[in-house]
């Protein structure tokens, strides 16, 4: 079932050039976006590996884990500044928890999925909810874009 993937890495692995890398973010520099399987979130930003930490979930939501991961990245992994990506054409946008759970089934009663509404409201909420953590150092600074999918292009949505 694994055997491409499996390959791939020993060819990779073959020309391997990050040993060594420093686990801290060298650009200070925090990412939450979504899963989606379009976005190249190194390439997008400009960035390499060693450059940031990535987080990602369904919509590049910010939950409970993600802020948990937050307070580590800032705290201990050198990260200063924090964009929330979230994207057009972007699965969760529409969807509701009742959908989600009625394609899950059971095993899915009772959970929140964190599918998005409206999404400017959405992004400027996630973004606040960092600002307004406990678990974020005071001077990190946060803010919220959109990434066209069909451009590339990154749009500044909460400043
Ligand atoms: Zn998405």
């Amino acid at each position: 079932m694994f055997d491409d993937i499996l390959a791939a890495n020993r060819d990779y692995a073959a020309g391997f050039a990050l040993a060594g890398l420093d686990p801290r973010a060298a650009k200070g520099l925090g990412v939450v976006t979504c899963i989606d399987s379009r976005i190249e979130p190194l390439a997008m930003l400009g960035l390499r590996p060693g450059d940031a930490k990535i987080l990602r979930n369904a919509g590049g939501r910010v939950s409970d884990d993600v802020l948990r991961s937050l307070a580590l990245a800032t705290h201990l992994l050198g990260v200063e500044r924090i964009c929330i990506v979230q994207h057009t054409r972007c699965r969760m946008v529409g969807a509701t928890n009742e959908e989600i759970r009625a394609a899950i089934g059971p095993a899915a009663d009772g959970r929140d999925f964190l599918p998005i509404d409206d999404q400017h409201r959405t992004l400027a909420d996630d973004v606040r909810a960092v600002r307004e953590s406990p678990l974020i150092p005071g001077g990190v600074s946060v803010a919220g874009f959109i990434y066209d999918v069909d451009t590339g292009l990154l749009e500044p949505v909460v400043p």
